[in-house]
């Protein structure tokens, strides 16, 4: 992993520094942690998990919003670790479901279901409501503590609408479901696309502007 630096510091001893630039991601993923290393990398922060970190803990996430369960999961790892920590949590609203699957996408079909089977779950309870009962979109939120009294929460969406059936074969979980206009899902989208509109490349965004402004 390369390291870039914020400033000349490194000049400096490294016993005097507890080694400010050192940043958790509150996940096991390997794929968020590469988004985030890229993220962060060029001011000046070496990116590690929450494994790499020590942490090991089971995590409740008991929050009602996406936002409260991103902040639970940065304070239980920054609170162990003392390092400054970011943790993000997202997933699929739909209007008719009254918000569902929400804060609970990810075990929406239950514990162990695959993407398809909790595709499947909810076309099954949007069968035969009419296009205009179908609005959706995916939220992620994403929380940032930096130092105690310290934090920023930033939030993406991109709306959408739930198809009648599955559409494409790319990006994860409800992608092939979620239709951004008649012709095209999340799914049928190659990931440059993706990463270029996603709900998560607009929160990435946001905090992109506040490590800019903090930072350089
Ligand atoms: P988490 O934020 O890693 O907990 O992900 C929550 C769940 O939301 C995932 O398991 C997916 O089912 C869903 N989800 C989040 N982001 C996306 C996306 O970009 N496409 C499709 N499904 C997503």
């Amino acid at each position: 992993m390369s390291t870039h630096h914020l400033n000349s510091q490194e000049d400096k001893p490294a016993a005097s520094m507890p080694d400010p630039k050192r940043l958790i991601i509150a996940t096991n993923n390997n794929g968020k942690l590469r988004e985030f290393a890229k993220l962060f990398e060029p001011f000046g922060f070496e990116v590690i998990s929450m494994r790499q970190a020590g942490f090991t803990d089971e995590i409740i996430e008991d929050g009602d919003t996406f936002e409260e369960n991103a902040h639970i999961k940065a304070r239980a790892v920054f609170e162990a670790t003392g390092l400054p920590t970011i943790a993000d949590d997202s997933g699929l609203e739909i209007d008719f479901l009254n918000g569902a699957p929400g804060i609970y996408s990810a075990r929406y079909a239950g514990e162990n279901a695959t993407d398809k089977e909790r595709c499947d779950k909810v076309l099954e309870e949007m069968y035969g409501v009419d296009r205009s009962l179908r609005d959706a979109r995916f939220v992620c939120s994403i929380y940032f503590i930096y130092a105690e009294d310290d934090e920023y929460s930033v939030s993406g969406t991109v709306n959408g609408y739930i198809g009648e059936e599955p559409l494409g074969e790319n990006g994860f979980g409800y992608d092939p479901i979620f239709m951004l206009n008649d012709d095209e899902s999340m799914a049928t989208i190659g990931e440059d696309e993706k990463n270029k509109i996603s709900h998560r490349a607009r929160a990435f965004e946001k905090l992109s502007d506040i490590l800019k402004e903090k930072f350089n």
